[in-house]
Parts: C-alpha cells; sequence; structure tokens
C-alpha cells in the first residue's frame, strides 16, 4: 500500500544524493566564466527552442510505469521567460486527453487566479511535478517523482523565474525536499535549491486549486489570494484591489 512508504523521505534521500553527486562532479570542473555568461544570457527564442527539445524528451517518455496508461504526456506550457513559473501535482482527466495543463476545472480556477494578480496565462509558465497521470487521479508515487523530476528540474532551470508558486503539498513537498505541511509550509517564501552555482529561487507554496474548489471556504480563498499578494509584491507587480 502507499502509505507504507514515506514519499517525502524516498525522493528526499534521492534528491540528496543527486545534489550530492552533483558538488563532486562540479568541485573539479568550475564553468568557465564566459560559458556562465551564455547561460545567463539565454535569449528567448532559445529558451523556447529548449523547453520544446524538453517537451520532445516528455511526449514518448516511458521511464516510469504511467507511460503505458497516460493519453498524453503534459510538458508543461507557457511564457519562456516567465517571472513566475506554477508547479501543479499532476495531469488529471482532461490534461490527459489534451496534452495541456491545468484545463480541468482546477485549470479554471488557477485561470482566475492568475487573472486577478492582472496578469495572462500567457505570462507564466506552468508545470507539473509528475508529467502523466496517475490512473484515477492517485498521489504520485516515489519512483514516479523520481523519474521524473529532472524534466521539471531542466524546465525551471531554462526559464530561470524570479518566483516558484508550489500549488499543494505534493509540489511544495517535492520542490523544498521537506515533510512539512502544505498549510506549515504556505504563506511565507522558501529558497528553491536551483543547483550547484545556480542562485535559489524564491518558492511561495500555496494551496493547490483542486483543494480551493474542494474547500471553497471564505477563509481559504483569502490564504490563496494573500499568498499571491506576496508573490506579486515580491516582483514590484502592483496588486489589484
Ligand atoms: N492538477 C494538477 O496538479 N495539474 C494539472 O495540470 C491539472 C490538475
Amino acid at each position: 500500500m502507499d502509505n507504507e512508504v514515506d514519499i517525502s523521505k524516498v525522493v528526499r534521500q534521492h534528491l540528496e544524493m543527486e545534489q550530492g553527486l552533483a558538488g563532486f562532479a562540479l568541485r573539479g570542473e568550475p564553468a568557465a566564466p564566459e560559458a556562465q555568461d551564455q547561460e545567463d544570457n539565454m535569449a528567448a527564442a532559445d529558451k523556447a527552442a529548449e523547453l520544446e527539445k524538453i517537451a520532445e524528451e516528455v511526449r514518448p517518455c516511458c521511464k516510469c510505469g504511467l507511460g503505458s496508461s497516460r493519453t498524453n504526456a503534459v510538458p508543461g506550457e507557457g511564457n519562456p521567460n516567465a517571472r513566475i513559473m506554477f508547479v501543479g501535482e499532476a495531469p488529471g482527466a482532461d490534461e490527459d486527453a489534451q496534452g495541456r495543463p491545468f484545463v480541468g476545472r482546477a485549470g479554471q480556477l488557477l485561470d482566475k487566479i492568475i487573472a486577478a494578480c492582472g496578469l495572462k496565462r500567457s505570462d507564466v509558465f506552468i508545470g507539473n511535478i509528475l508529467k502523466c497521470r496517475p490512473p484515477g487521479n492517485r498521489d504520485p508515487r516515489p519512483e514516479e517523482i523520481i523519474s521524473c523530476l529532472p524534466y521539471l528540474q531542466r524546465q525551471i532551470e531554462i526559464i530561470e523565474p524570479e518566483v516558484l508558486v508550489a500549488l499543494g503539498a505534493h509540489a511544495a513537498k517535492t520542490l523544498l525536499n521537506t515533510t512539512k505541511s502544505i498549510g506549515q509550509l504556505r504563506g511565507q517564501f522558501h529558497e528553491y535549491i536551483a543547483g550547484i552555482g545556480r542562485p535559489p529561487v524564491k518558492l511561495m507554496a500555496t494551496y493547490h486549486p483542486a483543494y480551493l474548489l474542494r474547500n471553497y471556504s471564505p477563509d481559504n480563498r483569502r490564504k490563496v489570494w494573500e499568498d499571491m499578494k506576496k508573490v506579486l509584491a515580491e516582483l514590484d507587480l502592483p496588486v489589484p484591489q
């Protein structure tokens, strides 16, 4: 049974091992400064091309069992130069049918949240921890997260968002490598560790739109709006009243 496995622990151990190995590999070979500059200055067109390369890898991916049950993989979509990147859990039935993230009921609520921020969907990038739908929308399994996470990590490296917004517990716990609950994590900025030699990215955790739909109380709506207002303030964007 899934509950017998501490998902966060397994994923955390894996990530810690990977980070350790990355440090080991890099220590002997520091990146040349000019290579670093080139990376920093990656133009929007180059970013779009790099993101498309990842999408082309994701669409036929069979690294975990979800490859055989999905209809379409959902690589993610949006502005390659997005200042804000939203990260959800995994595609649902509508996303699986269309190959696009957040296009079902939760997606419509996310669209409203984005609009309430004075932004358009095309201003931001929207991705997920898992690129394929778990059957029946069950929770992601540790081995699925471990197989899939490198795609998202590469997308974040390319886009270099100023703020990541983790939607829900699975996204927040995975990106922050923690076992804390979404209730503990939301409402304050954390740091997403982007890798050795890369600056950390500010991360705001908030409730998943699907949770909000199931628990549509004024209090929960206010909390999500408070979280998003902090994101807008962090980016010096106007906060619509
Ligand atoms: N829920 C998610 O977490 N991601 C989607 O893309 C859609 C619903």
